[in-house]
């Protein structure tokens, strides 16, 4: 190959980190400037350069721009400044950035399959130029984060989520595939946007979409076997549920919406018993808002509750309430209720708001998931306050203006007894003299790692007994200092031991389970996961 193209191709590329005897050796001579650098140089060029834009957007763009140029280094970067880029790469900005993908669109960065590709969809993976593939997120465009159908310009979410595979779970990114499928969008104003990137129609739906989703799910797996994860991400939720369970028993399938959040929201709540006291079984749930996270959340909470307790699942769902925009989920409501809330339908009488929920059900720990802010008001909190020594407070809606109530509502208004969590990051805040550190329940604590651990382990299925494992392996994580600042998750600086953690705990559940073929077991699976991660380091080339 021609030096000219090394320099072009990111995989290989590392521009002026080049030693003489590459340039000499690989026809780069005088391609490049004189100059050598480090690595450790050009990363710090690069975060002067980043740090410097104003605009998030701006720095979005200039590290996706570092992606397709020299893809070491962009991963470098990510994993030695996690903190600060993961709001560049990921949620919040990635939002923006797939609001206006049709004008700052580049490069193709992943797979898009349309109604256009009908019947063509094996082809089309044969066009992607990586043949061993790993991963897989997936999303139809049509919930994108909290900012509601954004079409085909939602492929921005499968290429963020799949750089965190690799930068925070140490997946091989040759290994990764980003698809979005393109059935339409219902959003006017992208159909009406002259350089709108998608099929200029309304969305395709029932039986027309199941076929494009089922030829998809088919030819994924003739093309690359049955160890590949498929993970969906923000779809619908009227699409999410069924998708999850048509495809669970066939493929190795995996929802981060539902059950991402599940598990991360689980090891919140088992690391806040340390503060809260008691059992999981000892406390009541009560939820605001029971979409894909709220009944996620609520059914791995009754699951684990069961397990330790042996008490049947149909029992512990009782200890867990739910609130939807029309009132707290009763029995007398059974018969309008989507499937997916119906088992939270317990006994009660109709309850028309969170506050009357509140002060019916006396829940001990209170979550919310409504995707609507300022719903966690002064007297909610205070009435939970005054039914708890110590409420485990969680605001899990996202982006921050979304959120149920800021940190420093929570703390003020409990008067500092809260245990709080959100979605959205908050700053540390003091309250009469003590610093309160509010943790984030970020997804991101618990897919890249629980991700690896079915790659490594060639899982061909997934379990809820493994969701359940990656969040013992989370709360695990939590050190006695963490607990002393009122933090219920680990800080996110040693997120790569806590993959290689969470993965190795997956692993053995799949080995226990029997769906793992990658045999022998090894013995150690925390070593093994750690030596299975991708390092961004520079290789040299002889
Ligand atoms: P979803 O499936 O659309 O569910 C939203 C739920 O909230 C529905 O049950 C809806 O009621 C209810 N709701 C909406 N407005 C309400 C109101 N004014 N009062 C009471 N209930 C209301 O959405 P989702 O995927 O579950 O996501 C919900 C939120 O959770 C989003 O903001 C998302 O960012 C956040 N989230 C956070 C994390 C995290 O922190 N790690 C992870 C995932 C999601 P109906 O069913 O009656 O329409
Ligand atoms: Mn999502």
């Amino acid at each position: 190959a021609s030096g000219y193209s090394l320099l072009r191709d990111p995989h290989h590329n590392k521009g002026l980190a080049f030693t003489e005897t590459e340039r000499d050796s690989h026809y780069l001579r005088g391609l490049l400037p004189p100059a050598v650098a480090t690595q450790q140089l050009q990363e710090k060029k690069l975060m002067d350069n980043i740090r410097k834009y104003q605009v998030p957007l701006q720095k979005y763009m200039a590290m996706m721009e570092l992606q397709e140029r020299n893809e070491r280094l962009f991963y470098k970067l990510l994993i030695d400044n996690v903190e600060e880029l993961l709001p560049v790469v990921y949620t919040p900005t990635v939002g923006e950035a797939c609001q206006k993908y049709g004008s700052i669109f580049r490069r193709p960065q992943g797979l898009y399959i349309s109604l256009k590709e009908k019947g063509k969809v094996l082809d089309v993976l044969k066009n992607w130029p990586e043949r061993s593939i790993q991963v897989i997120v997936v999303t139809d465009g049509e919930r994108i984060l909290g900012l509601g159908d954004l079409g085909c310009q939602g492929m921005g979410i499968p290429v963020g989520k799949l750089s965190l595979y690799t930068a925070l779970g140490g997946v091989r990114p040759s290994a990764c595939l980003p698809v979005t499928i393109d059935v339409g969008t219902n959003n006017e104003e992208l159909l009406k946007d002259e350089f709108y990137i998608g099929l200029r129609q309304r969305r395709a739906t029932g039986q027309e979409y199941a076929d494009l989703l089922h030829e998809f799910m088919s030819a994924v797996k003739q093309n690359y076997g049955e160890k590949v994860l498929i993970q969906f991400e923000d779809f619908a939720n009227h699409n999410a549920f069924t998708l999850l369970a048509k495809y669970g028993t066939t493929h190795l399938v995996f929802n981060d919406d539902i059950q991402g959040t599940a598990s991360v929201v689980l090891a919140g709540v088992v690391a806040a018993l340390k503060l809260i006291g008691g059992t999981l079984a000892d406390h009541r749930f009560l939820f605001l808002g029971a979409g894909e996270a709220g009944t996620g959340i609520a059914e791995l909470i009754a699951l684990e509750m069961s397990k330790q307790t042996k008490i049947p699942l149909e029992e512990t769902r009782k200890k867990i309430w739910l609130v939807d925009s029309k009132g707290l989920i009763v029995s007398s409501r059974r018969d309008s209720l989507q499937h997916f809330k119906k088992p939270w339908a317990h006994d009660h009488e109709p309850v028309k708001d969170l506050l009357g929920a509140v002060k019916a059900i006396k829940p001990t720990v209170l979550i919310g998931s409504s995707g609507v802010g300022r719903t966690f008001t002064k007297e909610i909190i205070e009435t939970v306050a005054s039914l708890n020594e110590k409420p485990l407070i969680m605001a899990l809606s996202n982006p921050t203006s979304q959120s149920e109530c800021t940190a420093e509502e929570a703390y003020t208004w409990s008067q500092g007894h809260a245990i709080f969590a959100s979605g959205s990051p908050f700053d540390p805040f003091e309250y009469k003299g003590k610093v309160f550190v509010p943790g984030q329940a970020n997804n991101a604590y618990i897919f890249p790692g629980f991700g690896l651990g079915l790659v490594i382990s060639g899982a061909i299925r997934v379990h809820d007994d493994m969701l359940l494992a990656a969040s013992e392996a989370l709360a695990n994580q939590v050190s006695e200092e963490n607990y002393d600042k009122g933090l219920i998750y680990p800080p996110f600086t040693n997120i790569r031991n806590i993959s290689a953690n969470i993965a190795a705990n997956v692993a053995a559940k799949a080995y226990e389970l029997g769906v793992a073929t990658r045999l022998p077991r090894p013995a150690n699976l925390v070593k093994y996961a750690e030596s299975c991660m991708y390092s961004p380091v520079y290789r040299s080339y002889r």
